[in-house]
């Protein structure tokens, strides 16, 4: 199916917001978070917050990063801190990565520290857009190196004071210049663009994305909005998403990777994005930009995540190269070769000794390692399921309608999804029951039928060992 432009994109331009003094609030945190030309991108932030105990905390997500055992509190300096009436609160380091105020203090505490935002200059192991990024006068960074909180901090509002001239781009609508995330979760793990950089606002349905482009990546603007809206568009089209929400998308200059996080994602990209190269660079946004429904609202609990990554990750990457070949920024030609190589990797996958006990189901555990089980025997699945959805409902159905379900039924109403809901959900869309299919090729090591899936999706596949070839079958 095809959804060429049907929605489209509004394109506005952000404007800078005046500000709101903060209030005390004894469920959430408020912060205000200055820049200034002086000594960018140093942060110096302000936090009111509602303490028990005299506990204060940066995340422990990720901070295994960094060598230094307090993680992200390796980067923070607390200035000053003061009671209720104004009394100054000693402050002392608490393991790993806290502070304890005065004596045990509860009650709200205003606390003033500074983020040395050096660490924003490195290249990082993990990608830039997992720490932080500073390029000429922008800084990119998650709320991770930036909020100090409280253990019972559950919601924020969060001002910036910035230079003149200077923009800020957050992961909701930040009215009069405040944001406020509403879960500890989403102020941490968000991305934030600060300074000077292209940034724009595209609407469709009822989904507004914020563009973020950061130092050389932002002379391609017009292409990055373009493929942008496009994305956005087909998406907004195949969940049929009318109901109000805002999502940031940042492109960072690096080695190609990408992050999702809760309502933005950053993908980074080593060049300035030309047309030869679309397919990596629009893959990128494409894949990051379909986590915000399968992985972010379309999610399973913390306990369960292994077991679904399979699904997370490759379905992901299916609807992302579909995606572009049905936007018309891959051929059919070059869709068949991206999707041969992960055909390819699967066939490895299902053979290697390295594998021997590990499932698409199981794989997830560890991500990395197994890369070929999660990433590309994932899309490997996601292209079979199509295929037989497809031929059980004569083509009625294909592999849209059920993520459309899985959205419906889990991305709506925010319950958490377990692996025999995907079985459930498929079975449903193709009409007949797809457990014993489901048991052997994603619980169970069967390698997956790659010339009937093939087939089944109008291809004819031709294996030898762990090389795979797709060609439609009119060539
Ligand atoms: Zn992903």
């Amino acid at each position: 199916m095809r959804f060429w432009h049907s929605a489209p994109a509004a394109l506005i331009f952000a404007l800078a917001c005046s500000a709101q003094e903060p209030e005390p609030d004894s469920g959430g945190a408020e912060y205000v978070v200055a820049f200034s030309d002086d000594d960018f991108p140093t942060a110096h932030v302000t936090a009111v917050l509602t303490v028990t105990g005299g506990a204060i905390t940066m995340s422990d997500f990720w901070a295994s990063f960094f060598d230094d055992p307090r993680g992200w509190a390796g980067f923070v300096t607390i200035e000053s801190a003061q009671d209720a009436s104004g009394a100054a609160l000693p402050v002392a380091e608490t393991a790993p990565h806290g502070w304890l105020l005065g004596d045990g203090y509860s009650g709200v505490a205003t606390v003033a520290y500074t983020v040395d935002y050096s660490f924003a200059d490195q290249r990082w192991d993990a990608g830039n857009e997992q720490v932080a990024l500073h390029v000429g006068d922008a800084l990119f960074t998650t709320g991770l190196p930036l909020f100090v909180f409280a253990p019972a901090t559950t919601s924020a509002r969060v001002r910036f004071e910035l230079p003149d001239g200077a923009a800020v781009a957050t992961a909701g609508p930040d009215a009069d210049g405040v944001y406020e995330p509403t879960s500890l979760d989403r102020l941490l793990r968000n991305a934030l663009v600060v300074g000077d950089h292209h940034q724009s606002i595209l609407e469709a349905g009822g989904m507004e994305l914020r563009i973020a482009l950061l130092g050389e990546i932002a002379r391609s603007g017009d292409r990055v909005e373009r493929a942008g809206a496009d994305i956005l568009n087909y998406y907004v089209e195949m969940f049929d998403e009318r109901r109000p929400s805002q999502f940031l998308m940042v492109v960072i200059p690096g080695p190609n990777d990408g992050e999702g996080y809760f309502d933005s994602f950053a993908s980074s990209q080593p060049n300035a994005p030309v047309d030869h190269d679309v397919a990596v660079w629009a893959g990128s946004i494409a894949h990051e930009f379909l986590h915000y429904w399968n992985g972010k609202k379309i999610a399973s609990a913390w306990e369960t995540r292994a077991e679904r990554q399979w699904f997370s990750e490759g379905f992901t990457e299916y609807f992302a190269v579909t995606a572009l070949r049905d936007l018309g920024y891959v051929d059919d030609r070059r869709f068949e070769e991206i999707m041969s190589q992960y055909l390819s990797f699967h066939a490895f996958f299902a053979v290697n000794p390295n594998y021997a006990d590990v499932t698409l189901r199981t794989a997830g555990a560890s991500k990395w390692a197994n890369r070929p089980g999660v990433y590309d025997s994932g899309t490997a699945a996601a292209f079979c399921l199509d295929g037989e959805i497809r031929a059980a409902s004569g083509g009625d159905r294909d592999l849209s309608d059920l993520m459309r379900l899985m959205n419906d039924r889990f991305g709506r109403t925010g319950d958490f999804y377990v692996y025999d809901d995907i079985v459930a959900a498929a079975s449903e869309i193709a009409g007949r029951d797809l457990s014993a299919y489901f048991d052997a090729h994603v619980s169970g090591k069967e390698p997956l039928p790659l010339t009937t899936c093939a087939t089944q999706m109008g291809y004819r596949a031709t294996v030898d060992g762990y090389h795979v070839m797709l060609r439609s079958l009119d060539q």
